[in-house]
């Protein structure tokens, strides 16, 4: 395990809380654990609300107000660490206005923008992982989901794009050359002022590497897109973990800093040694 010191001048923006139905444990169990690793700084981003159709492993409309309080609950149970209230909220082309009004309802510290969705397939569902091992057009599903992506990061919605490129999530990688795929849409991301996460989910995954690849993320650095971290929890134990590779990985690609957010105002803090 990684010292305190490193934990210490780092954050983990991505928590989920058990209102989405798929994660266990309170928040302030996950503050708790951060807490033991040595993290100051944590933020929860639990998956935002949908209209009905989509899938249910998300907060109801009813719940938002729920969810503020669980995190406050964390904070009451956590003195000392900074405990940030962002929310994970879904590209839908056709349902944006819905996630917009969402959105609007409190003040998140930030909105990590993902996209889970190729119009009501739920790509990134364990129901998906036979789809993509059968898929005979890997490369048109990339380009689908960067063009998502790519509307995404134009939207004005999201402060940081999650899981960059979930789309590799059960192991399949086209042939072709993603690269020109990456540039255009992290072209989106600079233009949008928008950052890109470091998701560390990606090793629990089929396969068993960081969000984004380090293709991705070294065209990001050049096109000075920002970074920020998550480890994706959906449990207390998955707190901060694979967050030594992943600065590691921000570092090989060229990286020096990393975004934190307030009221969705962001700073710059260098990475940890
Ligand atoms: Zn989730
Ligand atoms: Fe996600
Ligand atoms: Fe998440
Ligand atoms: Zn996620």
């Amino acid at each position: 395990m990684a010292d305190a010191g490193f934990y210490g001048r780092l954050v983990d923006y991505h928590m989920h809380t058990p209102l989405c139905h798929h994660a266990e444990g309170a928040p302030a169990e996950y503050a708790r654990r951060a807490a033991a690793l040595g993290l100051k700084e944590i933020g929860f981003s639990e998956h935002c609300p949908l209209p009905d159709g989509y899938d249910r492993l998300r907060l109801r409309e009813d719940q938002l107000g729920d969810y503020v309080r669980l995190v406050e609950e964390a904070r009451r149970a956590a003195p000392g660490m900074v405990i940030r209230l962002g929310v994970e909220a879904e590209y839908v082309r056709e349902d944006l206005p819905y996630v917009r009004r969402m959105v609007e309802r409190h003040a998140w510290d930030y909105i990590l923008g993902s996209v889970h969705y190729m119009g009501m397939w739920n790509f990134d569902a364990p129901e998906a992982e036979r789809e993509w091992r059968e898929c005979a057009d890997l490369y048109e599903k990339w380009r689908q989901y960067f063009e998502l992506w790519r509307e995404a990061a134009s939207s004005g919605l999201y402060d940081t794009m999650g899981h960059p490129d979930l789309v590799k999530k059960f192991g399949p990688i086209p042939r072709e050359d993603c690269r020109p795929l990456f540039r255009e849409a992290l072209t989106a991301a600079a233009e949008g002022g928008v950052a890109v996460e470091i998701n560390t989910a990606g090793l629990r995954k089929p396969v068993k590497e960081i969000y984004p690849s380090a293709a991705f993320l070294r065209i990001a650095c050049e096109m000075g897109v920002p970074i920020s971290f998550g480890s994706d929890a959906h449990a207390p134990d998955e707190v901060g973990s694979g967050f030594r590779q992943a600065v590691d990985l921000a570092r090989a690609c060229g990286y020096r800093e990393y975004a934190r957010f307030e009221k969705r105002r962001r700073t710059l803090w260098p990475l940890p040694a």
